[in-house]
Parts: C-alpha cells; sequence; structure tokens
C-alpha cells in the first residue's frame, strides 16, 4: 500500500510503498477514504530534531475516516464494513484519562513515544490504517468522507475547545475567533450551533473572511492595527466574553487580550510560538481565564459526528489525490488552502 511516511526532519515526504498492516489481537485495519491534512502536520514535519518525541518513519495523517477492512481475531464493538472516523489522541490505554475515553489528557503523556495517530504512530495518509482497539473509532453511517475525516480534529479540537467556553457564552455574549482556517471555520460554526453568542471573525486573508461569513460569523475583519477596536465596537462597547486563537502569534495573543472584557476567557489552540505574559498588575482584563485545549474526547467526537449528521455542520472540503499530497502540502504552506485539505487515496 502507499503510505506518506515521514522519514527526515524537515523534509516534505512523498507517497512511498509500504507492507499492508494485519491486524493482530484487538487490533482493527481500516480503509482510508479520508485523511485531513492539519497545519500541525507542518508544524510536525518542520519540528528541529530533537523537539518532538517521535521516532522516525511513521505515517503521517491524524483526521482519518474510512471502512472496517479487517479484524484482529480479540476486536469486537465494530462490524466489517462499518463506515467509521477515527478518535486520533492515544495515550497509554490504561490510565483513568484514556479509560475514559479522554486519551488527549493522557496521564502517561510524557513517558510516551507519541501523541496519536500520525503524530509518533502511523496515521491515516495511507491506503489502510491499524487502529489498536475498536475504542478509538466512532461510526458515521453515510456522512461522505471528505466531511467526516475533518471531524476528527478540526471539528473535535474546536468543539472541545468551544465547551470549556459555553458558560460563558449565554445571551448578548461575545465570541471572537482568530484565525478561519481548517479549524477556524469549524469552531464559528460550532458557536452558532451550540451557543447564543454573537460570533467574529478575524483572519489575514480575504477569502478566510469570506468563509466565516457563509459559516455563520456575524462579522468578520482583517487583522490591522485598529482591530480590537472594531471588535470591541461590536460587542456593545464591552469587549469579547471569549476568544478562540488558532494561530498563537505575539499578535494575535495580543489581540485577544485586548479585546476580552473583564472575567473574559482565552482558549489557545493555535501553536504559533507566540505568548502571553501573566502579571498583576498587568495588561490581561481582571478575571481572566486561560485554556490550552489539547484535541478532545472520544464522547466529544460523538457528538461533533451528531452534529454534522444533523446538518449543523459542513466543512468546505478541498480534495486531492494522496498521490498529490506534497503539492497540497505545499499549498497549506503558501496560504493558499480554503477551509480543509482532505487527502483521498487514489
Ligand atoms: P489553517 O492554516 O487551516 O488556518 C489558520 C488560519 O489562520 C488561516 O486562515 C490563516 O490565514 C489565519 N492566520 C494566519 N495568521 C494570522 C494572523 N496573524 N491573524 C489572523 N489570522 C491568521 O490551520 P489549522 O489546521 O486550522 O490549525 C490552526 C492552528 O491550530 C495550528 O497552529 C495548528 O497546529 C493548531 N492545532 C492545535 C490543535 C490542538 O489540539 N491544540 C489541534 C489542531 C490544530
Ligand atoms: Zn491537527
Ligand atoms: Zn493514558
Amino acid at each position: 500500500m502507499r503510505a506518506l511516511r515521514l522519514t527526515a526532519w524537515g523534509e516534505t515526504p512523498a507517497p512511498t510503498e509500504v507492507e499492508r498492516p494485519v491486524p493482530h489481537g484487538t487490533e482493527v485495519l481500516v480503509r482510508v477514504e479520508a485523511a485531513g491534512l492539519c497545519r500541525s502536520d507542518l508544524h510536525v514535519i518542520d519540528a528541529a530534531p530533537g523537539t518532538l518525541p517521535y521516532r522516525l518513519p511513521f505515517t503521517l495523517g491524524h483526521e482519518v475516516a474510512g471502512r472496517v477492512a479487517a479484524l484482529g481475531p480479540g476486536a469486537d464493538g465494530v462490524g466489517l464494513g462499518e463506515r467509521v472516523v477515527v478518535h486520533g489522541p492515544w495515550g497509554c490505554g490504561s490510565c483513568a484519562r484514556c479509560a475514559a475515553g479522554h486519551d488527549n489528557y493522557c496521564d502517561r503523556r510524557d513517558t510516551l513515544a507519541w501523541h496519536g495517530a500520525g503524530l509518533g504512530r502511523d496515521g491515516g495518509m495511507a491506503d489502510y490504517l491499524l487502529v489498536a482497539s475498536a475504542r478509538h473509532l466512532v461510526p458515521i453511517g453515510d456522512l461522505p468522507a471528505d466531511q467526516a475525516a475533518p471531524l476528527s480534529d478540526a471539528g473535535l479540537t474546536s468543539y472541545h475547545a468551544v465547551a470549556g467556553l459555553r458558560p460563558a457564552l449565554g445571551e448578548d455574549t461575545t465570541a471572537v475567533v482568530i484565525g478561519v482556517g481548517g479549524l477556524g471555520h469549524l469552531a464559528v460554526q460550532i458557536l452558532r450551533a451550540t451557543t447564543a453568542s454573537r460570533v467574529l471573525a478575524v483572519d489575514v486573508r480575504e477569502d478566510a473572511l469570506a468563509l466565516a461569513d457563509r459559516s455563520g460569523a456575524d462579522f468578520g475583519t482583517l487583522l490591522r492595527p485598529d482591530t480590537a477596536r472594531a471588535l470591541r465596537a461590536r460587542s456593545g462597547d464591552v469587549g469579547a466574553d471569549a476568544v478562540l486563537d488558532f494561530v498563537g502569534t505575539a499578535r494575535t495573543l495580543e489581540l485577544a487580550a485586548g479585546v476580552l472584557r473583564p472575567g473574559g476567557a482565552l482558549a489557545l489552540v493555535g501553536s504559533g510560538g507566540g505568548s502571553l505574559t501573566v502579571a498583576k498588575p498587568g495588561v490581561l482584563p481582571p478575571g481572566f481565564r486561560l485554556s490550552l485545549p489539547f484535541w478532545g474526547a472520544r464522547q466529544e467526537l460523538a457528538e461533533v459526528v451528531a452534529l454534522a449528521r444533523s446538518g449543523a455542520l459542513h466543512v468546505e472540503a478541498e480534495r486531492f489525490p494522496l498521490s498529490a499530497a506534497p503539492e497540497a502540502i505545499d499549498r497549506l504552506r503558501r496560504g493558499a488552502a480554503r477551509g480543509r485539505t482532505v487527502l483521498v487515496p487514489d
């Protein structure tokens, strides 16, 4: 089978031929129908040697949907031929967090050489993906694969981030989404579907603001020196109750701190390398709350899938054949991708 293997840090991989895995024990083999390309894949490819605990080589792809193709003799909880999306954060599998489906916050995370499918373990940018157990699978019914795959990270991470902010987002509140790409355009839709807040969007690209508009944002603006003021004006002059930062550079963190009202909450999702100084007194509003959400729980993935199947979520998916992965990666790198890029085995 073909697989997009990361073999050297800093080098964009091209598909190569590897052996198709055979499921043993509780393992499940999934025939991949689609695998989403995330900006995190770029962060992984570009990582300096030694900065991530992953051992090379491994197959990229942490956002995967497909059909169950083979079952190990001890596998249960899923049927042959069933269509599924993969819950990608894979922890130790035995701590209390993993047992509860919260592999994203595995208690043994620091001792593992991986963070999940395609992140130190072989992932789904391949014809097939081997999954350790059916507990990592969520049924998708007849949801198209290019819609389902992005739910497992772009959808799930956004959903989990919004879940932490939901108590603050009642009537007449404001949420700001910074960065309307793969994650951000689904965050806008999830905010609309599951909270009463108005949704304001910020990006550096006009086409991303058009996507924010199609996703249901009430207002969108380019990042400019006076953006904090423009956002405040749109929030009834009080400031935002919550900011979701899907970029995470110094500039976006400064904007987030500048636009939050007292008691406001920031969910920092993007790995842009910026930092924020916490000090008292300082520039952060009183009552400021910060979260650093990572991915999401298995149960939340089932909720995201249900939301999508109800018609409340639409992934703006740009499909590329797996054989064109290097071009797709280059496009995302240049800022030319819109919504989520999805690789389809060809
Ligand atoms: P993406 O490239 O699809 O989207 C990023 C968007 O941000 C683009 O629309 C881009 O134009 C916009 N942008 C760039 N610089 C900006 C700026 N200064 N101000 C406003 N907008 C700006 O990326 P993605 O796949 O949606 O991922 C977003 C970030 O989230 C990445 O850093 C990724 O690594 C991270 N991520 C984190 C988690 C997690 O669990 N915490 C999960 C997935 C992705
Ligand atoms: Zn990701
Ligand atoms: Zn664990």
